[in-house]
């Protein structure tokens, strides 16, 4: 019997699938990708989403300031909890927020397979696909799963972008990141000068993160202001330890084989002025990538890679009995609270689509 709803992906988007398609007896399968895969973390598409790389979350409705560590002790299972990055309690965090979410999945009977998806048919249907650990060269007996399903929800997300720079590629993981939160406290940052390349809310989520451990903090900006929203401005512009560096774009990377980065060159964007910092750490936070590479094109997209809703108000895609949530689909909103809420949406438009076909 093939599966009634398979959510691949595990963002606020996939989790709020799970719950809603399993409150519904619907016995969702949700594939929540591979925590151990080294693609994953070098690309930012680790299971729990981006969330789950971010420090606190102030705009989640439900969690407003206050102590959330008794709560936290209670909800999440005791092996859960030990392994969460240590945080004040003071409000929620973006990790605690998606264990909350894969946990009310859990209660409510979702089942959660730790794979990628690395190959699916969405031509025929039932729905067909792989789910493996992306490492195996050749997905072997024994190490992937066969799934057939009649409905699939696509909620895996987006990434953040590089600007593709060789030089970029070459010190990556060597003071090059794009995930301050991930890599921010290692020993090469601290107390160091630190660059972050944007001027979007990621980019001074960021820049204010890595002051904690840098000893200073560049924000390289290609215009003369930020696209940050006015409170996440104002955080940037009163911080002490950020520098703005307007009108500028990273050239070039600039570092050793026995240290890693040590400097950065970056040109003006309105004049012919260069500069070279010396900086210990290059940080991007320049926007994001839709994480459907794995879909071979069997969906249709947007030229911007983001999956079309074929329907006004509906999580439809082009395949029928194929759904789409949260930022895979959304390139404009992009928020938390609006990827768990197209979720939702999916989940009962599958319920229904099932309903249509006499399947549930
Ligand atoms: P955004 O698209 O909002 O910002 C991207 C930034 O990177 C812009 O400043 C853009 O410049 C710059 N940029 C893009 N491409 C390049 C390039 N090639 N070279 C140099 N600079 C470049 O992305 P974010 O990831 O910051 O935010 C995505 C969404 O997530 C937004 O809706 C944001 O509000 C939300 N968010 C909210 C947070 C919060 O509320 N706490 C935290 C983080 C994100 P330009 O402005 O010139 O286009």
């Amino acid at each position: 019997m093939p599966e009634n709803v398979v959510i691949i992906g595990s963002g606020p988007a996939g989790w709020a699938a799970a719950i809603y398609t399993a409150r519904a007896n619907l016995n969702p399968l949700v594939i929540e990708g591979d925590p151990t895969n080294d693609l994953n973390r070098q690309q930012g598409t680790t299971p729990l989403g981006q969330l789950n790389l971010t420090t606190e979350v102030e705009n989640y409705p439900g969690f407003p300031a206050g102590n959330l560590c008794q709560f936290l002790d209670t909800a999440l299972p005791a092996d859960v909890r030990s392994v969460l990055p240590e945080h004040s309690c003071h409000g929620v965090s973006g990790p605690e927020l998606m264990e909350l979410m894969r946990q009310q999945a859990k209660n409510f009977g979702a089942r959660v397979v730790s794979k990628d998806v690395v190959k699916i048919d969405l031509r025929r249907h039932p729905f067909r696909m792989t789910a493996a650990n992306r490492d195996f060269k050749e997905i072997v007996s024994g190490t992937s799963e066969e799934i057939e399903a009649a409905t699939v929800i696509i909620a895996t997300g987006a990434r953040a972008n590089y600007l593709g720079l060789p030089s970029e590629d070459k010190y990556k993981n060597r003071g090059v990141s794009a995930c301050a939160v991930c890599d921010g406290a290692l020993p090469m940052f601290r107390n160091k000068p630190l660059i972050v390349i944007g001027g979007g809310d990621s980019a001074v989520e960021e820049a204010t993160y890595l002051t904690k451990y840098a000893s200073q903090v560049y924000m390289v900006v290609r215009r003369n202001e930020l696209r940050a929203s006015k409170i996440m401005q104002k955080r940037a512009l009163e911080n002490p330890k950020i520098t703005m560096k307007w009108n500028r774009a990273l050239d070039e990377v600039i570092g050793t084989e026995n240290d890693g980065v040590t400097a950065a060159r970056l040109k003006s964007t309105v004049d012919a002025a260069a500069e070279e910092l010396p900086v210990a750490g290059v940080f991007l936070a320049i926007g994001h990538t839709p994480n459907t590479d794995f879909l071979k094109g069997q969906v249709k997209t947007h030229p911007n890679g983001y999956i079309v809703w074929t329907t006004p108000q509906r999580t439809y895609t082009s395949v029928p009995g194929v759904f789409a949530a949260g930022d895979v689909a959304d390139s404009y909103y992009k928020q938390a609270v609006t990827a768990a809420g197209t979720g939702c949406m999916a989940a009962l438009d599958a319920e229904r689509w099932l309903a249509d076909q006499g399947h549930h």
